[in-house]
């Protein structure tokens, strides 16, 4: 009996230890009153797929990948943005932590098997996101002068699995910047991926009224 006892209060603390460390490891904890740790910035920054070797690792050409293309211009818009003073949370493909912000933005390129029939789109998943995809489109359509599908026209960009760790005062949006499998697009992005950098620093720049900080990304 005595034994018994002991074993229970060891597993006990054992148990409790665990739970503190989870606790303190996290830098978020969600209770009955919601989400209780979280990271905050202005803007958030994820590259799609970046970090991942299993699973959804992103499309590929011959033009390139995917998961290479992301990092690039997700960094280039990080260092502009922080540049200009600008607050960023530099987000991997998988980084399961609630971040508060004023705008997210997750990088993507697309990619079809059907060469070209596919190119830029965006997503999200609630409507007061549309104003400031409407805007995404006008602006990097001066840029990027290739085709448009509509907004979420893939499950994966209307489902996206990263909106639930991004609470947003604008907007979150997954960018899908164009297909790298269709060579004219692909040539188009290749030879731009630090400008697209630019161009997405930009445009995060002016919805937080800031973009008098960056210079505009000139065309190319
Ligand atoms: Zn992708």
């Amino acid at each position: 009996m005595k034994f018994i006892k002991k074993t229970t209060l060891v597993f006990l603390l054992i148990f409790c230890t665990f739970l503190m460390y989870r606790y303190f490891r996290n830098s978020y904890h969600i209770s009955r009153n919601g989400i209780q740790k979280y990271e905050h910035a202005e803007i958030y920054i994820q590259a799609g797929h970046e970090g991942r070797t299993k699973g959804s690792t992103g499309t590929s050409s011959s033009y390139g990948n995917e998961i290479d293309w992301t990092p690039i211009v997700a960094d280039e818009a990080t260092k502009i943005l922080r540049e200009a003073g600008i607050t960023v949370i530099r987000s991997k493909a998988d980084r399961r932590k609630y971040c508060v912000v004023d705008l997210a933005l997750s990088i993507h390129f697309d990619g079809c098997e059907k060469q070209c029939a596919t190119g830029a789109s965006i997503g999200y998943d609630d409507p007061t996101d549309k104003p400031a995809a409407d805007e995404w489109k006008a602006f990097y359509s001066t840029y990027y002068k290739h085709k448009w599908h509509d907004d979420n026209f893939t499950k994966n960009l209307r489902y996206y699995y990263n909106y639930k760790y991004t609470i947003t005062r604008d907007a979150e949006l997954v960018l899908e910047l164009g297909d790298l499998t269709c060579p004219t697009q692909a040539k188009w992005m290749k030879k731009n991926l630090k400008n697209l950098g630019h161009i997405v620093a930009y445009f995060a720049a002016k919805r937080i009224g800031k973009e008098h900080l960056i210079p505009k990304p000139y065309t190319i």
